[in-house]
């Protein structure tokens, strides 16, 4: 999975705020992230986080085709 700093992705499960949208703030062999909704930051191993991934919403080819009144 293409995966950059400045990214925005869409997690499988929700954080406890209720945001599954993460900002990627550092990428490489450990990637840290930060929830958009409460800010939280937290840093995981790439494996363990591209598991958690569900899509790369900066990437063109990833959006769904209708995200208005999202
Ligand atoms: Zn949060």
């Amino acid at each position: 999975m293409d995966l950059q700093v400045g990214d925005i992705v869409l997690m499988k499960k929700p954080h406890p705020c209720g945001s599954k949208e993460w900002k990627i703030l550092r990428a490489g062999m450990d990637f840290r992230v930060e929830c958009i909704t409460c800010g939280r930051q937290v840093m995981l191993p790439r494996a363990k986080f591209e598991k958690g991934v569900k899509k790369n919403l900066s990437r063109p080819e990833n959006l769904p085709k209708a995200r208005e009144g999202n």
